[in-house]
């Protein structure tokens, strides 16, 4: 009786919970009052409904789904099938919960943008923020109301598969375009039909593991920890991401999964994140072979009295949730919290009251001009000139283009690792983009030259013969899509050799040599750069890369991408990047056989024009604490090329108690300069924000003292007082 007391009803006899004129949390309460201790632990639970691309996932069959399920990874662009399963969940369960799905749209669902890492690139957030807007609405309409997504894991090991699904080396940046990507997705109402709700991942640490290897541990200080890792996460709670994802590596010994200090205490305690925690897939029975659970009973009890609210794919918490709660090892209150967590996401999503996706057809949400031209732009601003001897680029006057390489006809690896939905057919190759642009103006040679990898040179011939008859050789290489992507890591992060080769065979030709390079990660270019004049990192740009990089192949386009990850020199030079610690002695560690410099800095990236910068003029030199000061700079545009320039603005705080980054990016800005323009950058400096540091419990410090702001080669003084 008490429990029917608790539960409202309106007027009508229909329960509160059903009652969309009431707030959340009061329908929330009503509908958990109503449930039983299975019923709870069912939304908990997350199975997988539909085709599945994943060689190593098992679909669950349709009819063995329980109606009462909380979750399914979602796997179609089938709205029916979805909407099937959905009515069994709403009609044949006792209380007609509707079932969430989730889906990786990581980077474009049909419309497929340009990997993260490439996005980063680009230094241009508002634009990553349209093209997760775009990829929201495709997915939602396609009946996904929850992307696995953004991954904000900040990634210094390129032989690790997946540094090409973040935003690269950088905390400031993970955080910035995080903070993007879940603007993109959620908007300001999930209740929306063109929205999806966000998931923060891996929570935390995943980019650490160790020599690059997927799925293993991690050593992380926690200095480290809060320093590196930590900041992403926190600006995208900060920014409302509706859920965390938990990963699969330990820190420092203790798996994430079952991390309470990070799932609890720092999110929802200290963060008051009021949305909930899924683990990764299977993360929880992982438990037991990272050796801190004896079954899978034990792993259950421990990610979820952690603070993991949703058990993805391995039915810990389905098989002994509910007898961990009759026993006291978990509480009622936490379950109960737990489900209330899941509860309110669906009601925010409006999902009690459109349960269904309309089955309109294919054409009225995918591709649309306006989506195709965000991919388009985003590609082009995401790619990189590295290198540009002598104006090798652009390629003006050329009559005759020898286009060769595994990657110059290919459209499968344009896409790269979770391209969702997107579909070869519908991509642009580079070939086909320096058709379109050369029509009419120079005739295209084309030769394979080699497969990607392999012995056979049995290409070379025709290869080498296509280049004599050419003016200029544009040479395509790169990775597959499955070498980058998880479980895709490489112990070198070289070329395979037989593409080196073909580029040493070229370049005797004599013929100019210009490199395109298609990856997912930064490549070690030592043996191919001094090969060629011009070197283009086009990445995994997805369906629109091949106009872009044929517009910056003929001068239509003046290149804007800059690095977001560093380029070694050598695989053995990993770790390497720029926002390293001070150091005794020599400031970078030498060693016997090659610079300790990278090949190309974190911000690398070069241009048709030349910019020239103003120094630094800050509106003060000394302030006090609760001061703000901004710095200005002037860049003019003194080439003979409309462009575009990113500032990357950088602290350094050459004395402090804890040995601070060499310097450390705290904003940036991008802004189109016209030729002969000048544009004034700005950044405001909040000292207790920019100035800061923290300790290995995430607490900020602020010092007295005196830091450098620093851009390109300019810097200012800036003296704190008390
Ligand atoms: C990956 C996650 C992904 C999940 C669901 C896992 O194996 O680590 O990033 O979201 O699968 O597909």
């Amino acid at each position: 009786a008490a429990a029917l007391g608790a539960q409202a009803r309106n007027g009508s006899g229909k329960p509160a919970y059903k009652d969309a004129g009431r707030p959340v949390e009061e329908r929330v309460s009503d509908l958990l009052s109503r449930m039983t201790l299975e019923e709870k632990v069912m939304q908990l639970n997350q199975y997988t409904l539909g085709r599945n691309d994943n060689a190593n996932n098992v679909a669950d069959p349709v009819d063995k789904i329980p109606s009462e399920i909380g979750s399914l990874i979602y796997f179609d662009t089938s709205p029916e099938l979805r909407n099937r399963l959905q009515k069994k969940a709403i009609e044949q369960s006792r209380l007609g919960i509707p079932v969430l799905f989730g889906y990786d749209v990581i980077h474009g669902f049909r419309t497929t943008y340009p990997i993260s890492l490439a996005q980063a690139c680009s230094w241009n957030p508002a634009l990553v923020k349209q093209a997760a807007e775009v990829a929201a609405q495709e997915a939602r309409m396609s009946g996904v109301e929850w992307t696995f997504s953004p991954m904000i894991d900040v990634a210094r090991d390129g032989r690790w598969g997946r540094v090409s699904e973040g935003y690269g080396e950088d905390p400031y940046a993970n955080a910035v375009y995080g903070v993007a990507a879940v603007e993109g997705y959620q908007g300001d109402n999930l209740a929306d039909s063109r929205r999806v709700a966000a998931c923060l991942k891996h929570f935390v640490g995943y980019g650490a593991s160790e020599a690059g290897r997927d799925y293993v541990y991690t050593e992380i200080s926690r200095q480290t920890l809060w320093d590196t890792y930590m900041p992403p996460y926190q600006a995208g709670i900060e920014a409302g991401a509706a859920t965390v994802m938990s990963c699969f590596n330990d820190i420092s010994g203790t798996p994430g999964t079952a991390n309470p200090y990070i799932l609890t205490e720092v999110l929802k305690e200290r963060w008051a994140h009021d949305g909930f925690v899924v683990s990764d897939w299977a993360a929880i029975e992982q438990l037991r072979s990272q050796g801190v659970a004896a079954d899978r009973k034990e792993a259950a009890e421990k990610a979820f009295n952690a603070g993991v609210e949703m058990d993805m794919m391995n039915r810990c918490y389905d098989a002994h949730l509910a007898a961990l709660v009759r026993e006291g090892k978990v509480s009622q209150e936490k379950l109960d919290e737990a489900v209330r967590r899941v509860l309110r996401l669906k009601f925010r999503l409006g999902l009690f009251e459109r349960p269904y996706t309309p089955e309109s057809e294919e054409t009225d949400r995918f591709l649309l001009p306006a989506s195709l031209a965000v991919a388009e732009r985003l590609a082009e601003e995401s790619m990189v000139l590295l290198k540009n001897e002598n104006n090798t680029l652009p390629l003006k006057a050329a009559r005759r283009i020898a286009v060769i390489g595994p990657m110059a006809q290919n459209r499968l690896h344009l896409l790269g690792a979770w391209s969702a939905h997107g579909r070869e057919e519908d991509a642009v190759s580079l070939f086909a983009g320096l058709e379109n642009e050369y029509r009419g103006r120079a005739e295209l040679l084309y030769a394979r030259g080699c497969d990607f990898d392999g012995e056979d040179r049995s290409g070379f011939r025709e290869a080498v013969a296509a280049a004599a008859a050419a003016d200029v050789v544009v040479l395509c290489l790169g990775e597959k899509k499955q070498w980058s992507g998880e479980n895709a890591s490489r112990s070198t992060i070289a070329l395979p050799e037989i593409q080196e080769q073909l580029a040493a065979e070229l370049a005797q030709t004599g013929k100019p040599l210009v490199l395109v390079l298609s990856s997912g990660r930064p490549l070690e270019l030592c043996r191919l750069e001094p090969l060629c004049g011009a070197m283009v990192q086009m990445w995994q740009p997805g369906i629109r890369g091949g106009n872009p990089l044929a517009g910056i192949l003929s001068g239509r386009i003046n290149p804007s991408g800059r690095l977001a990850m560093t380029f070694p020199r050598s695989t053995g030079q990993i770790p390497i990047y720029y926002n390293r610690r001070q150091s005794g002695r020599t400031h970078q560690g030498k060693y016997q056989d090659i610079p300790s410099t990278p090949l190309y800095e974190f911000g690398h990236g070069l241009s048709y024009t030349t910019f020239e910068y103003g120094d630094l003029r800050p509106s003060a030199t000394t302030l006090r604490r609760g001061e703000k000061v901004t710095v200005e700079v002037s860049v003019t545009n003194t080439g003979g090329m409309d462009g575009a320039e990113t500032v990357h603005w950088f602290i350094s705080d050459p004395v402090c108690r804890i040995s601070r980054p060499v310097r450390e990016l705290k904003h940036f800005e991008k802004q189109p300069i016209r030729r002969g323009e000048t544009r004034t950058f700005r950044f405001e400096i909040d000292p207790e924000k920019d100035l800061s540091f923290t300790d290995g419990d995430g607490n900020r410090f602020l010092e007295p003292g005196d830091y450098f702001i620093l851009v390109k080669d300019k810097k200012v003084k800036l003296t704190l007082t008390d």
